[in-house]
């Protein structure tokens, strides 16, 4: 397993790359040293796969787990965390303190400066070793580069391990000749010679805390109890279908596993966004704060694959889906600018419209339209919206309907979506508004037939819109075509109770496809960076990488993205 291991004392720093079976020979040494060790959770939010905790445990006398929330480093970063999120995020982190309580520890929770606190908080607990995830994010690489300078002049060894990812994103890069792969396929081609991603690390146990204690002037300390939604000034009443933290995502998985049929045979693009339960797996918000790893994920389904008679394949598959995940991580990683048009180099440069009106009734489900307002008031009150509904909604408020920029789209998913996700959530906007990475722009959503197909009866939106929930099924896609007698049955007038649609379809989608005709014409070399190859354009597709090889019909209202669907609920 490869880890990046990061070694400081007062005079000098090393890097290098090691193995951790080199490590662990090494922190069976070490355990003489018997560290103060901070441990500082920020992903990683568990104890199972989870390296830089193990290290911890292994070689230190006492341990402070340690989760900082800095509202200051979230604002000059301009990083949004919703309701939903935090009272998600609490959960995590109540459940680690839970598990870490069990033990003789506890969470520390801190608020404020992370360099703040390491600076005067290595003296005072006489720290002598700092453990931590790997983070790509630009900035927790630009915070993290401080807290090494404080931890050096401190003299404290610093100790990093990649488990956020399946693989270490910089050796990837590394090995592209120093470039990421930007097409899945070349991505695909660099991993094979990697082989398959390291193995999770094993569960942090009793065996493992058994040496481990805190002080009880700390174990008590109350300045450091746990943050709660009204001190945050938060409130959510929204029903939670994901409870947050390791111990619900570790039963999901469980849960899935069991049903090894449904794991062999799933295919993304035979998933229907229309389900009331995830018809994927739902995982994403556990992957996404790391109350669930990846590569645990990922070799849990190879034990099922190795017993199956077949299974299916990337990228339709769940490893598949896995390795969408790193694809956008490692891209991210290696892009300038990845999370915005401006200097990202393999972004189209496209001038959006600005209209505050459209964004905020698109944001806000008042689009007119059932299936793109039923998605969008799914995601305010859930957090989760499946993967082709989130196609739907950012085609449309996109290159397909309002031409209004991903940066916007990707804002609002930031603050709504339990499995925001820096990389992946700019990848995938970059990828719907046509802006990099997909390259079958003349396929637009049509926001009309693209839920009907998975629910004629509407059974989505009459959940999610209740205002429309007596609506006949003729007219639940189309309300404004329902007479008006049928308006008065169904107890909604539209224009009244119900807004007209905010733009015709059929005419700003096809304006909208000759604009983005000409401006990939005019910046040919771009659409270039992220295209597989001819034989590309028509397979690769994060909607799971349908390989139909169809011919594609140029006018938009002929779109059809999903033809046969297996709805399958696994929770
Ligand atoms: P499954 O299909 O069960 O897949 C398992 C895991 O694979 C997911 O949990 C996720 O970690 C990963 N995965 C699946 N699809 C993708 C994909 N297309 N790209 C990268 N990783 C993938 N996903 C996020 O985790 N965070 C985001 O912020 C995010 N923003 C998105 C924005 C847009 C506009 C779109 C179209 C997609 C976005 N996705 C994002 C990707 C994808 O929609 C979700 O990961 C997926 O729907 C989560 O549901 P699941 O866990 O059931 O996925």
């Amino acid at each position: 397993m490869e880890a990046l291991s990061v070694f400081t004392s007062k005079s000098s720093t090393h890097f290098c790359l090691i193995s951790t079976e080199m490590t662990n020979k090494e922190v069976g040494m070490e355990v003489q040293e018997q560290h103060n060790t901070i441990h500082w959770f920020r992903k990683g939010l568990r104890f199972h796969d989870n390296p830089s905790l193990l290290h911890a445990l292994r070689t230190s006398r006492h341990v402070y787990p340690v989760y900082i929330l800095d509202l200051d480093f979230m604002k000059d970063f301009k990083i949004r965390c919703g309701a939903n999120q935090w009272r998600f995020m609490i959960q995590c982190l109540e459940d680690l303190d839970e598990r870490l309580r069990k033990y003789g520890l506890r969470l520390f929770v801190v608020r404020g400066s992370a360099e703040t606190f390491f600076r005067e908080q290595f003296r005072r607990w006489n720290i002598t070793q700092l453990t931590h995830d790997v983070e790509t994010e630009h900035y927790h690489r630009f915070r993290d580069a401080a807290v090494r300078k404080i931890a050096t002049d401190a003299g404290v060894e610093v100790v990093n391990y990649v488990a956020h990812t399946l693989y270490n994103i910089d050796k990837i890069i590394e090995y592209n000749g120093g470039t990421a792969p930007l097409t899945y396929r070349k991505f695909q081609k660099v991993l094979r010679d990697f082989g398959a991603p390291p193995q999770a690390s094993e569960m942090a146990t009793a065996e493992h805390f058994a040496n481990c204690s805190l002080p009880p002037e700390d174990l008590h300390d109350e300045k450091y109890d746990m943050v709660t939604l009204e001190e945050l000034g938060v409130k959510c009443e929204n029903p939670f279908k994901f409870v947050g933290g390791e111990t619900e995502g570790l039963r999901r998985v469980e849960k899935h596993l069991q049903n090894q049929g449904w794991i062999t045979q799933f295919e993304k693009p035979k998933t229907a966004p229309t389900s009331l339960l995830p018809s994927t797996t739902g995982l994403s918000p556990y992957f996404s704060v790391g109350c669930l790893s990846v590569r645990y994920f990922y070799h849990r389904l190879n034990n099922i694959y190795a017993k199956a008679k077949d299974h299916s394949l990337p990228p339709v598959s769940l490893q598949g889906q896995l390795l969408w995940r790193e694809f956008f991580y490692v891209a991210a990683a290696q892009t300038p600018n990845f999370v915005v048009m401006a200097g990202n180099p393999i972004c189209l440069q496209i001038p959006w419209y600005e209209n505050k009106e459209h964004l905020r009734r698109w944001r806000h489900a008042e689009t007119g339209f059932p299936w793109i307002d039923a998605i969008m008031s799914q995601l305010q009150q859930e957090g989760w919206i499946h993967h082709l509904a989130r196609h739907a909604v950012a085609c449309f408020l996109t290159r397909g309907d309002l031409w209004i920029s991903w940066e916007e789209g990707q804002k609002v998913f930031e603050e709504l979506l339990l499995d925001a996700d820096y990389s992946v959530n700019a990848g995938n906007w970059m990828w719907l508004s046509g802006s990099a990475f997909y390259h079958q722009y003349t396929r637009i959503f049509c926001p009309v037939r693209f839920g009907k197909r998975t629910d004629p009866n509407g059974t989505f939106i009459r959940a999610y819109l209740p205002v429309l929930k007596d609506f006949p099924a003729q007219y639940i896609y189309e309300p404004w075509k329902a007479p008006l007698k049928v308006q008065e049955a169904a107890g909604c007038i539209v224009g009244r109770d119900y807004p007209f649609p905010m733009v015709d379809h059929e005419i700003v989608s096809q304006q909208n496809l000759e604009l983005m005709r000409e401006i990939r014409e005019q910046q040919r070399q771009i659409t270039l960076l992220t295209l597989e190859g001819r034989e590309d354009e028509s397979s690769t597709s994060t909607d799971g990488g349908d390989s139909r090889k169809r011919k594609r019909p140029v006018h938009p209202a002929n779109d059809d993205e999903i033809i046969k669907v297996v709805v399958t609920t696994a929770l």
